[in-house]
């Protein structure tokens, strides 16, 4: 589906660092932990292209990988974390605030959920902020292969009703296991149709 691997293109710790907003950028976010490198790295089919954290407190930058020349995907910092520090914290929140509410190319936020955990408050926090920056967003559950047979569309279900009244957020609840390759097709192709 994309005709060249994707690339790195620069990791940013603060917003003048930013590369220019000249191509469509779809972007993801989830809690620490949630499998968001695993899911871009299965995405664009390779592997360990967006670094997978085996240390959920470390300080994150804001990454960017180019795909064909005509996209970017965004890692935004995942929030959440138990041990890190309240002005660490503040700090990628900060960032990723900014970052959401001043690009004008970004087209879609994909929020990564754990299916086996549900929505938390910390992600109905995230959402708070999407909502309020009126940026278009996709929850996106992850690691479905850990579920028993079923669970997941039970899951998918309780998700979309939690989120149907909030304003900015896309009616549909992606189920996604980057572990079996479930859900990856359907988002690559969706994420092809937006941009
Ligand atoms: P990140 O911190 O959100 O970038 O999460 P990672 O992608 O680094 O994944 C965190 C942990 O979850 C790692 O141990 C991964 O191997 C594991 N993981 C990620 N995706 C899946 C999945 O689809 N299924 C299963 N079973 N484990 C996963």
């Amino acid at each position: 589906l994309f005709a060249r691997p994707a690339t790195f293109i620069m990791g940013a710790a603060k917003i003048e660092q930013l590369p220019d907003p000249d191509l469509p950028e779809i972007a993801f976010a989830g809690r620490s932990n949630v499998g968001k490198s695993s899911l871009i790295n299965g995405l664009v089919g390779m592997h360990k292209l967006a670094r997978a954290s085996n240390e959920p407190g470390r300080t994150r930058e804001v990454n960017f990988f180019d795909l064909d020349g005509r996209l970017r995907l965004v890692d935004l910092p995942g929030y959440g974390w138990a041990k890190a520090s309240k002005t660490t914290v503040k700090k990628f929140q900060d960032l990723g605030r900014d970052y959401l509410r001043g690009r004008v190319t970004l087209k879609r936020v994909y929020l990564l959920i754990d299916s086996r955990h549900g929505l938390k408050s910390v992600d109905a926090e995230a959402l708070d902020a999407l909502d309020l920056a009126a940026v278009s967003y996709q929850i996106v559950l992850t690691k479905a292969d850990k579920l028993k047979k079923g669970e997941g569309e039970k899951v998918q279900e309780a998700t979309l009703k939690a989120i149907s009244k909030r304003p900015a957020a896309f009616p549909v609840v992606a189920l996604t296991s980057s572990e079996k390759g479930l859900g990856l097709p359907e988002l690559r192709a969706e994420i092809m149709r937006t941009t």
